[in-house]
Order: C-alpha cells, then structure tokens, then sequence
C-alpha cells in the first residue's frame, strides 16, 4: 500500500474533506463530471482535484476543461499521461472507447499521483467506464473510499449492475435474449445497448468487468432524481438487483455550468408564441444518413409547426463541413423561412428547453438531454438508437410519462427510413397531447422541487458529503 491511514491530518483538524475526480471520455461523460464539480465548487464545501487525461483525445474536451478551471480557479488539476496504447488488435476501434481502454491499462499508475495530492485525498469519484481499474486502485492501494458518478439514467445502472448475474446464468459472454432484471422487469432483447450481442467487442468486455466490479464501490451517484425513476432507485437500493449494493445517491437533475456558454437563439425564439416551437437534436455523436435528414426536414416542414432544428451530418463534433443548402432538398430552407431555425452549430441547448417558447423535444435520447428536458418540463418525442443506451433511456421517458416513443422508429437500415407523413403526424399529435403536456410540467415541478432545499436530490447530495467526513 503506497497510502497511511485514511483519516489525514487535515481533516482532524477540520479542514474541507478532498475529493479527485477522474473523469473518462467522451462529452456524454464529461459533461455530467463538470456540472458536479461546477455544482460542489461553488458550494465551497469540499477541497477538488480533476485528473486531466494526457495527450487529450478530443479538442472539445481540452477545452470545456480549460474552461471549468477558469471558472473555478481553486480547483487543482492533476496531470495522468497516459501509457501509449501499443495495440494491433484493437486499430479501427473508435476512438473514445480506445480512450477508455487507454485510461484502463493506465490505472495503476494513478497510486503515485494520488498518494502524492495535498491535501492527502479523501475519496475518488471516478466514471463508470474505468471502475473495474480504479475501484481496486483506490481501495487496495489508496485505502480510499471510491464512488462511482454515473453518466446514465438507474433503470441503465440496474442493468449493467445485474449483466454479470445474467451472463453467468446464461452461461455466455455476450447479450443473447431478453433479460429480466430483478426489481426493474422485462427488457427485450432490443432495449440494451445492441453492442452488446458482440462477445468480441472491447465495449462488451469493459461493460462486463465493470459491472462486476460495481457492488465494490462506496457510493453511486446517480445523475437523476427520485420522482423520475422512483422503481429503478428503489430497486437498487433495496438489493433487488444486486444484493447489497452500494448506497445511491440520486443527486440529479445536474445543471449546466456557465463555461458552457454557446449560442442560443434566444432572438428567434422571443419572437414565437409560447409553447410552438419543436426543438430538434439528435445530440453530439449521432449523424443521420442524409435521406433520414431529409425525411425530417419534410416531416417538419408538413407538421405546420414551428421549429428550431440542429441538423448534424458528421459523428465528431465540429468538424462538419458540409453545407446545409446541400443537405436539405432544394427551396426548403426558403419555404420554411419565419417558422423555421435550421442550424449546424452547437447549441445551447439547456437555454433552449428553458425557454417559453418551446413545446417539444424530439431528442436522440441521450441521458443529459433527457433530464435537461425533464428539469424544464418540455414534453419529448423519443427517437432513440440501438447502439448505446438510448432506448433503456426512452423506458424511462415512457414509464414517467412525460413523453411519447415509438417503438418501430429506428436509425439503422435504409429500409427502415421513418417517412416525412409519419413525422408530421407525431409531432403534432404530441404537440397537442394535453395529458403528454400536463405531466411533463409536473416532472419539471419534481425536478425543481428535488434540488431545492429539503428536496430528495439535494438531501442525497448532502448524504454524500456527509460520507466524507
Ligand atoms: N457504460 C456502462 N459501462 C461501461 C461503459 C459504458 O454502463 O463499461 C454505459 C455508459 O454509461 C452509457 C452507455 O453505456 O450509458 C453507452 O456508453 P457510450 O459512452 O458509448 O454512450 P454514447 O456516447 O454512445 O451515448
Ligand atoms: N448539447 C448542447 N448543444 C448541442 C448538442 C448537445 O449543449 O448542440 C449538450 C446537451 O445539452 C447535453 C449533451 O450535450 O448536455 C449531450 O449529451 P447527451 O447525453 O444528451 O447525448 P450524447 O450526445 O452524449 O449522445
């Protein structure tokens, strides 16, 4: 063991306890880390730590950083370059899962760095995709205590918390039928992340070794709250998924930063009536295939609805070049000027669900989306793909009501284009969906309610901090 005893000094002598975060990749991931440590830096409550991942992987990522340590100049930044990743077998994989693996062959050398910090750490709160290589790390070398901030929503923690128990049972390695997961139900084949019918696929192995490894953590934060998804929570905490899981706080919804200052249309949006205008965004990594982009541009424009939509033709972030004159059919932006907002840039989009003016979301169903839509009370349309977690993610918009998904819509195959008719048809019968309406704004009222004082989210939060004393 590099590390003493686990109470320091320090916090003898009632000094702030020291959290290190070690955040993995990817923005899904880094946004709901930077929201936390924006949301306990500016409580002031808790020394931070932020391990920086060296060489950076992403542009995007260096510089939402940056910004964070602008903004929140107390917090101390911790340098982890990281082993080259010398591998044959893994070329062509993506490159925010080689990220991961990268950070995961790297782990055992964050003993050192962390041993090292002044003040002596307190606990880890590290990301779900490196916790079968930090949890040991931290609890083995560090004598640590090592909590797990989740990305996703509880109904996907339960899963993933009870894959292990399922392909053991199955005696396989992979997702090879429904799984029934105690406490939550029957999920078909299609609702988990469809990488994981692949035994071979690197993801498949992480997300195995992870959840295996999940029950050993102190605590998992969860970016949620208890009105939103009161069954998955109460599963989890009661053992029903995993026998004596860890304590989960579910601290959400997490709020946005000001470092994540983008555009935000606001003008436009002021000009249009109160709850008219669809906000349409398939989040930061998915590009549709064109006919699907113009199948929506149609629907859209046949909807005789109002809408502002975030049309993205590349997979990484910014680096979409193409015109938009040349991805949407001839005249269409034209014939849809005044009541239209099409655009490519990064949005942003906290702003947008927040204002008036917006009255649905047709969403991707990225777990952040999802609760910024929740968090505002705008009813969501679910078009979710098949790859990661998105339509474990589209259960819960379902189950809480406040939204519609169908199930048949997909994203994989030409054949399965969903038509311009079909969209029209949807959008405007959420549009005018009363009960769809009236109990989003109860969902945004929950949300709100949870992190105000005496709420359940902001009580979890002081929980948690009251586990590092
Ligand atoms: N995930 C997980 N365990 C892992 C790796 C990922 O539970 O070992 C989850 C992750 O939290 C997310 C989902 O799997 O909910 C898909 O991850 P990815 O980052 O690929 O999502 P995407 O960026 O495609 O939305
Ligand atoms: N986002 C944004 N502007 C955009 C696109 C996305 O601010 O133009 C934010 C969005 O608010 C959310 C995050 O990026 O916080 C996307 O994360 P999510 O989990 O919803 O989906 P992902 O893109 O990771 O699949």
């Amino acid at each position: 063991a590099l590390a003493g005893t686990p109470t320091s000094g320090d916090q003898a002598r009632g000094a702030p306890p020291h959290l290190i975060f070690i955040p993995s990749a990817g923005m899904g991931h880094i946004h709901p880390f930077s929201r936390f440590i924006a949301a306990l830096a500016s409580q002031g409550a808790v020394d931070i730590s932020v391990v920086i991942a060296l060489p950076t992987v992403s542009e995007a990522e260096a510089d939402h950083f940056t910004a964070l340590f602008a903004a929140f100049p107390a917090i101390r930044r911790i340098d982890f370059n990281l082993l080259p990743l010398d591998d044959a077998t893994l070329a062509g994989t993506d490159p925010f899962l080689l990220r991961w693996e990268s950070l995961r062959r790297s782990a055992h050398l964050l003993s050192p760095l962390i041993a090292g910090a002044a003040p002596r750490a307190s606990a880890i709160v590290t990301d779900i995709t490196l916790a079968s290589q930090v949890i040991p790390v931290a609890k083995n070398e560090l004598r640590l205590p090592c909590h797990i901030l989740f990305i996703s929503c509880a109904t996907m923690m339960s899963f993933l918390a009870y894959f292990p128990t399922y392909v053991d049972g199955a005696n396989t390695d992979h997702l090879a039928g429904d799984v029934d997961v105690p406490g939550i139900g029957h999920l078909p084949v299609d609702y988990p992340p469809q990488v994981l019918r692949d035994p071979d696929n690197l993801f498949t192995k992480q997300f195995i070794s992870n959840g295996r490894e999940i029950a050993e953590a102190d605590g998992i934060l969860l970016n949620t709250f208890d009105a939103l998804e009161p069954e998955a929570l109460a599963a989890l905490r009661d053992g029903k998924v995993v026998p004596g899981f860890p304590p989960v706080f579910a601290v959400g919804p997490l709020k946005s930063t000001s470092t994540e200052k983008e555009a935000v249309h606001g003008a436009w949006l002021d000009e249009q009536p109160a709850r008219s205008v669809v906000y349409v965004a398939f989040g930061n990594r998915n590009a549709a295939a064109l006919d699907q982009i113009r199948e929506i541009g149609a629907g859209l424009e046949a909807s005789g609805c109002r809408f502002l939509w975030v049309v993205k033709t590349t997979v990484v972030d910014r680096e979409d070049t193409a015109e938009l004159n040349n991805v949407l059919d001839d005249g269409f932006l034209g014939r849809v000027h005044g009541r239209g907002l099409v655009i490519k840039e990064w949005v942003d989009q906290e702003a947008v669900l927040r204002h008036p003016a917006v009255g649905l979301y047709v969403s991707h169903c990225g777990w952040n989306s999802v609760t910024e839509s929740a968090a505002c009370g705008v009813p969501m349309l679910a078009w979710p793909m098949t790859l990661g977690d998105q339509r474990l993610v589209a259960t819960v918009i379902r189950s809480a009501g406040f939204g519609l998904w169908l199930e048949h819509w997909s994203w994989d195959t030409e054949s399965s284009l969903v038509r311009a008719a079909e969209i029209a048809e949807k959008v405007k019968a959420v549009m005018g969906d009363e009960a769809i309406s009236a109990r989003a704004k109860e969902v945004g009222r929950e949300a709100t309610k949870a992190v105000a004082p005496g709420g359940s989210s902001h009580r979890s939060m002081q929980e948690f901090l009251a586990t590092l004393k």
